[in-house]
């Protein structure tokens, strides 16, 4: 797989107060893309940029570490697995209007839910952390993708590694959502494959 600006941008986020996650950039020898929650690194490609904000030269070289350190982490094959949804209900709070006042032409979006449907969170659970479906997604449609075995190790307390044809990369690990705090989260395990018997 040829790694291309396109390809990279999808683990892009589209937050325009986070310069950090809105394209793809070039630092040294390597491009760069994040959305805040996976960060990959592949070596530099010609039509992605040097960052427009001279902070995130700094940050190239924080994920640089990150990297180094988490270098001889062992790796696996990131497992396939079906990720099911979690349940969904009309939300309380606004009876399902997904605004928080009960008014012709209210804006106040209601913060529990999504257009006035609540969605129970899920999270993959891998290796003593959590990770967002997502992200989970992203890493295992990467070609020949690795992810880190074993716990990470301090002082990166739970930033999981992995590697893949043509990169490696960092995955921050999904908190448990805090809203609605009365839903617990569906925890998906990951499982490692099965050793083929030889
Ligand atoms: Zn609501
Ligand atoms: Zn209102």
């Amino acid at each position: 797989m040829i790694f291309t600006n396109g390809i990279l941008r999808s683990f892009c986020a589209s937050d325009a107060r986070r310069p950090l996650t809105c394209r793809p950039w070039s630092v040294g020898a390597f491009s760069y893309a994040t959305n805040g929650r996976i960060i990959v690194r592949v070596p530099r490609l010609d039509d992605v940029p040097p960052p427009d904000d001279a902070k995130i030269e700094k940050t190239a070289k924080q994920i640089d570490e990150w990297l180094a350190k988490l270098d001889d982490t062992p790796r696996v094959a990131v497992p396939r697995i079906d990720i099911p949804k979690g349940r969904s209900w009309t939300c309380d709070k606004c009876d399902g209007r997904g605004f928080e006042h009960n008014c012709p032409g209210c804006s106040c979006e209601c913060t529990d839910c999504e257009a006035g449907t609540c969605h129970q969170p899920v999270m993959v659970a891998w290796r003593g952390t959590h990770v967002s479906p997502d992200v989970w997604r992203l890493i295992a449609a990467l070609p020949g993708s690795q992810i880190a075995s074993s716990p990470p190790l301090p002082p990166i307390y739970d930033h999981v590694s992995f590697a893949f044809d043509g990169g490696v990369g960092i995955v921050m690990p999904m908190r448990k959502p805090t809203i609605p705090d009365d839903v617990e989260p569906l925890i998906v395990a990951a499982e490692e494959p099965a050793q083929s018997a030889a």
